[in-house]
């Protein structure tokens, strides 16, 4: 057993079950996604790439500083892990953040042809932190997909040092990253976002037929 299954046993088995809830919900098709948590104000624990995530073991994370330097665990970080690593820096209260390729997020922010997507009308809502009522504007970042993470990176701080980014962002034909401050809000926040995500779509189809 690896020192970072050791130390950070209890980080990996809440790691692992929200990657499972994530693969059971079908939001991580084909190893796609990533799931990482806050060990200090410098590393992370995040998901290896290129494993299942139904899949996932103590032994399929690795311990990342914000400079890409694994500390612990063996394997190899997924490119993603760059806006991770970027979240974590621009709010040092940030926890948890969790990277799935749901469909309905992969599909609106393609369609979504704005900066940011709009969601209004949904009780819904509500299950987002700070928001009371179905009448309040969600306001979602929509990032072009690039594969160089850098500079999407850059461009995510950028938008978030005029205009500081709340719950998550999308990424346009990939996904969605989403944050919180706790494994539970992280969780009831990816949930909420992609059932909200989910009615925007089928609104838009009903609508245009
Ligand atoms: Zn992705």
């Amino acid at each position: 057993m690896s020192s970072i299954q050791v130390t950070h046993k209890q980080h990996l088995a809440q790691l692992i079950s929200i990657s499972q809830w994530a693969h059971q919900k079908g939001f991580t098709p084909a190893t796609g996604g990533n799931f990482s948590m806050r060990v200090d104000d410098k590393s992370c624990l995040i998901s290896a790439s290129g494993v299942d995530k139904g899949q996932l073991d103590c032994e399929h994370f690795l311990h990342l500083s914000w400079q890409h330097q694994v500390l612990g665990g063996q394997g190899k970080p997924s490119d993603e892990a760059g806006i991770h690593t970027q979240l974590y820096q621009l709010d040092p209260n940030i926890h948890v953040v969790i990277h799935i390729h749901s469909m309905a997020s992969t599909l609106l922010s393609r369609l979504c042809e704005q900066p940011e997507l709009q969601i209004n009308g949904w009780e819904m809502q509500k299950t987002l932190e700070g928001i009371t009522s179905h009448e309040q504007c969600i306001r979602l970042a929509v990032f072009d997909n690039n594969q160089n993470i850098r500079a999407l990176a850059e461009q995510i701080t950028m938008r978030w040092q005029t205009d500081e980014l709340k719950w998550g962002l999308l990424v346009r034909g990939h996904g969605l990253y989403a944050w919180s401050y706790s494994i539970e809000k992280a969780l009831r926040q990816v949930e909420g976002l992609s059932y909200l995500l989910d009615c925007e779509l089928a609104y838009l189809q009903l609508k245009r037929k």
